[in-house]
């Protein structure tokens, strides 16, 4: 019954809930481990090309499936291993687990893809981010455009990350800013920035049809991206009314539930198979 309780406990928290500090501080000792007893686990989850419905993409995204807490969510646990500083390490296993994983379905013979990995702040603040990356590619053998890495606004506006995002680009690895519209940010920074792509954010996308104010900054984000010549992905698309706005406005690709939920690998597969076959 304790076990029970547990595992609806974790599971529950989304970062809206408050958890105690003697349950963060059980989660913190669980998580140190979680690398090395192979309880990470990357889903991805398909993007589209807005207009064909080809697929054009994936995004990785980490899970955690805790032994005795069931799966936790990454809103609960990605805080924690940043504050840890465990996020250098997991970071690191993400970016060679997606790049190996595109790598396995191109050598498996599907149309090639874009893997999108997200980055934390702490990677860049105590990891050689660009090394690691490097190092992924390497070890996978996949090609630099097949990879796109998603910052947040606040890691692009850090002078002192500069340097890195340039080293990146010049890798010839597709930068993109994750959740657009939702930090403290201005738009300036688009223009000197080596960003080829923005992630219109799902709060923005969820009030399609709903409230005029949100629709007014989708329509605005997608201006500037076009004259700044960046595409546009938008995620956490859940209506076919939601997409038939986004394909209206000409957003490029489209993330969501309306199309594929994040799923294991082997689901993925055959998510390949079905997509391309015939
Ligand atoms: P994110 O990068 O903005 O990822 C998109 C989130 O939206 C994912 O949540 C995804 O499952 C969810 N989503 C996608 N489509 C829909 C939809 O149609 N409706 C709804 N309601 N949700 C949708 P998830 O997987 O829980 O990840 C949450 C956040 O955790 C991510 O937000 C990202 O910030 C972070 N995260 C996940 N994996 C990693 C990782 O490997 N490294 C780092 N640093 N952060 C990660
Ligand atoms: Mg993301
Ligand atoms: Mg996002
Ligand atoms: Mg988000």
């Amino acid at each position: 019954a304790a076990k029970e309780a547990g595992k609806n406990r974790y599971k529950c928290y989304d970062g809206t809930d408050q958890a105690g500090a003697s349950e963060l501080m059980e989660l913190r000792s669980y998580l140190r481990k979680a690398l090395s007893r192979g309880e990470l686990e990357l889903y991805y989850q398909p993007q589209i090309q807005a207009g064909s419905a080809q697929l054009v993409g994936m995004e990785a995204l980490l899970r955690w499936n805790h032994p005795k807490l069931g799966p936790v969510s990454p809103q609960q646990f990605i805080p924690l291993a940043e504050e840890t500083g465990l996020i250098v390490e997991i970071g690191e296993w993400v970016l060679r687990v997606a790049c190996a994983q595109n790598k396995a379905w191109q050598e498996a013979g599907f149309p090639e893809l874009r893997i999108a990995v997200n980055l934390s702040a702490r990677q860049f603040a105590s990891g050689d981010v660009a090394a690691s990356v490097r190092g992924a590619l390497e070890a996978s053998g996949l090609e630099p455009r097949y990879l796109e890495l998603e910052i947040t606004e606040n890691m692009a506006m850090k002078n002192e990350n500069l340097p890195t995002l340039e080293l990146l680009r010049d890798m010839g690895i597709t930068l993109s800013i994750d959740d657009f519209g939702t930090q403290h940010s201005s738009l300036g920074y688009l223009k000197s920035l080596p960003i080829s792509r923005i992630k219109i954010d799902r709060s923005f996308v969820s009030g399609i049809g709903k409230d005029e104010r949100d629709e007014a900054i989708i329509h605005a984000m997608m201006l500037v991206a076009r004259r700044l010549k960046l595409s546009v992905v938008a995620e956490g698309v859940e209506t076919e009314a939601q997409y038939r706005f986004l394909a209206e406005h000409e957003c490029d690709d489209i993330q969501g539930f309306l199309f594929y939920r994040p799923q294991p690998a082997e689901l993925i597969r055959k998510v390949l198979l079905q997509h391309w076959k015939s």
